[in-house]
Formats: C-alpha cells, structure tokens, sequence
C-alpha cells in the first residue's frame, strides 16, 4: 500500500487494454476518457447510466444489454487516449464538466458542483483546501499556538494544516498511537462502510486500496501512513489525555491540563484549543440491572479483549448494531453457542463487494488512467452519499405507506425488504424478526454481503428479542425469566455519542463550563465553534455526522479549513480571539433543528445514538454535502466577536 496517487505511463496493448476492462466501472471511465480527451461526445444518451435506484447504481448503472456497448465505447476511447501519448492535462475546459456530471448523475447534480468537484477530482492531487497563507506572511513576528485533541482522522488533518500554516501546535492522545477510531475497533470484522476511494483525504488518495471496503488494519495503515507523510509525528504526546482546558481572558490563552502515562498531571498553553475527539469515541455501557454481577469476561466491541479466546465458548453478543452485525459473524465461527440480544432491527443494504478485494485489473486502470480514480470517488460521492439523501427525507404530505416518511424513502424500504426477505426465506422465523417497524435511515443503515443472514442461520447462533431483564453471575437474564448460561458477554452497545468531548471539561469566559451551558443538548456554530468559548474549534462536533453514507473524511476537511478560515481571520486582523455571536450560533441552530425535523432521524419514534437526551438530533447534519462545502468555504467576520 502506498500513498501516491500519480498515474504511471499508458503503455499497453490494444488486447491488454481490453482485458483491463474486464473489472472497470465503465461509466466513470467514459466520463473521465471524456474530460481526458476533451471530447464529451463519446458520452452518448444510450450509455448515460441510469442511477435513479439502489440497485442499479450497485450495479454500475447499466443493464446487462448496456454494458457490452459501454464496455466498446470505452475501449475505443481509452485506445485514443493511449495513441495521443496520454496527457496529464485534461484537453476539456472545465466549463464543460457539468456535462460530465449530467451524464454521471441523470441530471442530479449541476453546475453548482464543479468548484466541488475540482477540489475533489484535482489531478494531479493539489491540495486544495490548504490554508494558502502562513502566521509568517499574514503577521510577521507573531506566534500563534495550538492544542488539538487527539491524533485520529480529523486531528491528523488538523496538525498538517496548522503545520502548514505555520502555527506552532501540539497534539495530544491519549492511545499509544494514531489512528483514533481504526486503532481503538479492533473487533473481529471491524471495517468501514463507506468505500475507500472516498473514505480517504482528498489530497492523499491512494490508487492501491486492497479493499473496496477496508478493514480497520488497513485504515489505521493507512492514518499512519498519512501522518509520516504529513511530517506532524513528533508533535504527538501519546498516552496522554486532556483533563480539561480553561479560557485565560487576559492572556488570550487556553490553559490545557493534561494526565500523563504515569499519572503525573501538567498544564500546558496555547492560543487555539482545537478537539479532534470524534462522537463515537467513548463507549457506553448499558444500563443493566447486575452487569458488575457477571462472572466470566465482559467487554465492549470498541475494548475488544484479544486475551480472551471465544473458541468453544458460550458467548452473549448485547447489540446489534453495526458493530455487532459486522462481529457476530466473525464470533459465530469460534463460539460453540453464540447469543444475539437484539433489541431493534436494522436495516441492512445489500453490497454484494462489500468484503471483496479491488480486483488487479480495476487497480491497473486506476494506476495508468489520470483521473480514473478520481472520477470513481466521485461516482461514489454521488451514489453513496448525495444522491441517497432524498430517501431520508419526509415528504410533505406523504400519504402512502405509514412504515416510510416519503417516495424515496418508501422505494428504499422495499428494496431492503427484499433483501430481507430474499435472505432469511428459508427461516420465517428469523424473518419476523429483523424486519424493522422505522423508516430507513431513522439509524445507521448496515451495510452486509450475505455473512450476517448466513451468519444467524447457523445453528450454534440464536437470535434473542426478549427483553433483557438482568445480568446474572452466569449469563443473561431475560424478561421471560429464561437464563442463557453464557461464559463471555460482548457490549456492542455503542457510544456515547451525545456526550460530545466526554470526559473532558471545558471552561470558556467568565469560567462558564460547556457542559453546563450544553444542559445535555450540544450545540455548535457549524459543527465547530461555540459562543463563550473564544478559539475553540471542534472537529466532527455537534451536528456534522452523516446518515446516509456520507464520508466523514469530507467533513473533517471542511471543518479544519473553516478553523483555518478563523484562524486567518485572527492574523489578519491582529486579534487575540473570536468567538462566535450568541444569535448567529442561535439562528443556525434553529435553522439545523428545522432541517432535522425534515429528515428520518429527526422524526422517527425508534432509539438510537441521533438523538440527545433531550430528544434532539445533536449529532446529525439534515442537508446536502453541497450545503455544508458552501458554508465552510470563508468565515463571515460580522459572524464573531473580535477581541
Ligand atoms: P449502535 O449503533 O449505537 O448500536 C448499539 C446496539 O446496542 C443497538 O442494537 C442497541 O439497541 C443496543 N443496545 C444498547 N443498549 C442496550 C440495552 N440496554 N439493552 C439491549 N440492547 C442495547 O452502536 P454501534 O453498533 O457500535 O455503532 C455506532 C456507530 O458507529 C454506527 O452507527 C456507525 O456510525 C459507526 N460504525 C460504523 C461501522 C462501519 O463503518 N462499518 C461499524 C461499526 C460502527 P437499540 O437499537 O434498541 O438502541
């Protein structure tokens, strides 16, 4: 695996070239022969893909009678681009690009997209969202710090782009390493579920994913890499963890407590305090009357003990969310008797790919066609992300069937009904079972390839939807008074995800405590920054979780660069700090919460991490990835108080 993304020279065959295709994903191949070539005309109606389902964006978006033609066009270009030398520059002017988008999407998305698209399909990888400007230029002599809070996805970016800037800066983490998330998950199974060519830096792609859909391995390879790559390394303190961090007024400055590997406590200070701590980062725990009592090993998915072998044992399995479906088949395979406490369904989407390696001639093509891997990522982008967000959001007026809040919605609960039904029809009994009563999209849609149907079929595995009453010295005690004698007991339980930045305390002006002002419903100025809290920036903060598949790479980046933006605003103008205005933060809350309300999440009566305990979605943005791009792009300076 490594982290170039530059295309090697097409020098093939006519026949190599055609082989190639065999794995291609020729939509996008056309689409970017046709930005290579400069000629849209090789973008014909009858080979336009059709991306209006589920299904059929699985499958490429061309039926059976399509592909043979789309499969010739392409060769027939791709033969071009290789007989014109393969230039690097595209011969299109970008002016032209919504009618590669046109062509991509059915019409979905225009030409509002191409400043987005540029920065995510710039080849070669520019990087784009780079501050462009450093503490040196904009304020010469004057030195600017920062703590940022944990070395995973988003702290990693934070500390290049403070590198960049040229702002001293420290990061600190509590693990032994970077990685965050894909270092903590390392429970059998564990891998993401958004695919790879765009759950990845936009300006650290890679053409040589072995997965699809990686394993957490692979991303914490992948993070470590970056982090080399970034140079920001040896400004990580590990095993370190922040206690709490408090506004100095006078001296425009955070003091930042921090407990070391050996316990002893030191304060460190800087002008910018900067939480990179992710939502799902602590876990909880459940609430269940005699959980200390049990007697055998117990943890959580996230703590997963690798000391305990399950080989032959009776293991409970609390949860079944995307955790739990990812490791209960991996478990079922050791366990002799494995049970599965379920509470609620999910809703699972079938993607068939879902475990499968890329295929060698799909990576060829990605390592000698510029801008193929781009124009996937983008594909991607419009398939697994933007383009589902239709089928999470309530119709005004809907009138059709009461189990969906809209068409979409509905088309979208058919098809994983299907799936459902297709997978479990030799079980009625099981099937009964893990049908969801919520619309879609109301939790976390599981992704699955057929090992979690497969794996609840087995008859050492048995699904349990009793209420849970109690834990017992020996197993789990249900609401019917049955004990399952068990020798572990697995939480995949999930975290506390609205508990945003816990256990840390935060103290802004005046010693007013975050958590104290958040009374249990956070709140953010988009995502990042909080009234009362001057230079406090927070990544994957309050309400910039996706439901549907969106990657929260993308939001990472934006995020940081709207801290950038901050930041830069600070040098420009030669203040101490900001802080945002209590309106504006109110209005863009309102108009959030609103936006919530529109969407499955927001209205679905069903439990799940979404929602706060004051019964708001504090974790979730309602609207498109477009939305949150157009938002990020400059900081408003009338948005701030100055000082
Ligand atoms: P989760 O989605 O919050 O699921 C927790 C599970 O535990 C649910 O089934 C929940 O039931 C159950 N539960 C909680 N308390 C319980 C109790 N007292 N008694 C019985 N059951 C109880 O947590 P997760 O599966 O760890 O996933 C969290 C998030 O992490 C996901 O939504 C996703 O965003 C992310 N994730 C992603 C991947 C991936 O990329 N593939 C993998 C894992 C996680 P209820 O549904 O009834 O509450």
């Amino acid at each position: 695996m490594t982290l170039t993304h530059e295309t090697q020279p097409l020098v093939a065959s006519d026949a190599e070239l055609e082989a190639a295709l065999d794995d291609a994903h020729l939509a996008t191949l056309l689409a970017c022969l046709a930005q290579n070539l400069g000629d849209t005309s090789i973008l014909r109606d009858d080979l336009a893909p059709d991306t209006s389902t589920m299904a059929m964006r699985a499958a490429g978006g061309y039926t059976p009678d399509q592909l043979p033609k789309a499969r010739a066009a392409a060769l027939d270009a791709l033969k071009r681009f290789r007989d014109a030398g393969a230039p690097v520059d595209p011969a299109l002017p970008d002016s032209e690009l919504p009618k590669i988008l046109g062509f991509l999407t059915g019409g979905g998305l225009d030409g509002r997209y191409v400043p987005l698209l540029l920065e995510e399909l710039a080849y070669p990888v520019k990087d784009a969202r780079a501050p462009g400007w450093t503490v040196d230029e904009l304020a010469p002599g004057r030195h600017f710090s920062a703590i940022i809070v944990g070395a995973g996805m988003s702290g990693l970016l934070a500390a290049y782009r403070c590198k960049q800037a040229g702002i001293d800066y420290t990061v600190i983490e509590k693990n032994p390493g970077v990685g965050g998330t894909w270092l903590e998950n390392t429970y059998p199974g564990c891998r993401v579920d958004n695919s790879n060519h765009m759950y990845s830096y936009s300006f650290a792609q890679k053409l040589d994913w072995p997965y699809f859909y990686s394993t957490s391995g692979v991303l914490k390879e992948y993070l470590g890499d970056c982090a080399e790559a970034f140079g920001v390394k040896g400004k990580i303190q590990y095993n370190t963890e922040v206690v709490d961090a408090t506004w100095n007024e006078d001296e425009a400055t955070w003091q930042v407590r921090v407990k070391k590997a050996g316990g002893a406590m030191e304060t460190l200070t800087a002008n910018a305090f900067i939480t990179a701590t992710g939502q799902l980062n602590r876990p909880r725990l459940p609430d269940i009357e005699g959980r200390d009592s049990f007697e055998g090993p117990a943890f959580h998915s996230a703590r997963w003990d690798h000391s305990v072998d399950l080989k032959g044992k009776a293991v409970a399995v609390i949860g079944n969310g995307a955790s739990a479906s990812q490791l209960i088949p991996e478990v079922a395979k050791d366990a002799a008797e494995l049970y599965v406490f379920q509470r609620t369904p999910n809703w699972y989407a079938s993607v068939p790919n879902y475990h499968d390696p890329v295929p060698e001639k799909l990576e060829w093509l990605f390592a000698h066609v510029p801008r193929y891997a781009q124009w996937y990522r983008f594909f991607l982008f419009w398939t697994t992300t933007e383009g589902l967000v239709p089928s999470a959001r309530v119709d005004e007026g809907w009138d059709g069937n009461p189990a969906s809040i809209g068409k979409a919605n509905d088309e979208l609960r058919a098809l994983m009904i299907q799936y459902l039904e297709r997978s479990f029809e030799d079980r009625p009994d099981l099937l009964e079972k893990v049908i969801p009563k919520y619309p879609p999209a109301s939790k976390r849609i599981v992704l699955d390839n057929g090992v979690w149907p497969a794996a609840l079929k087995r008859d050492n595995v048995h699904l349990v939807t009793e209420p849970i009453d109690r834990i017992t010295p020996r197993g789990v005690q249900t609401s019917d008074g049955k004990e399952y004698a068990v020798d572990n007991v697995i939480y995949a339980t999930g975290f506390q995800a609205s508990k945003f930045l816990t256990p840390m305390e935060v103290y802004g002006r005046d010693g007013v405590s975050l958590n104290e002002q958040w009374d249990g419903d956070a709140r953010a100025y988009m995502g990042v920054t909080v009234p009362y809290f001057p230079n406090f920036f927070m990544l994957y903060g309050p309400n910039t979780n996706i439901v549907v598949n969106g990657s929260t790479v993308y939001f990472a980046e934006l995020e940081v660069k709207y801290t950038m933006h901050c930041l830069r605003l600070l040098m420009e103008t030669g203040n101490g700090s900001l802080d945002v205005r209590p309106d504006v933060h109110d209005r863009y809350n309102e108009w959030i919460d609103r936006g919530n309300l529109g969407m499955a999440w927001g209205v679905a009566e069903v439990p799940s991490w979404y929602r706060n305990e004051k019964n708001r979605s504090a974790q979730n943005w309602p609207f498109t990835l477009l939305e949150f791009w157009d938002q990020t792009q400059d900081v408003n300076a009338e948005d701030y108080v100055l000082a």
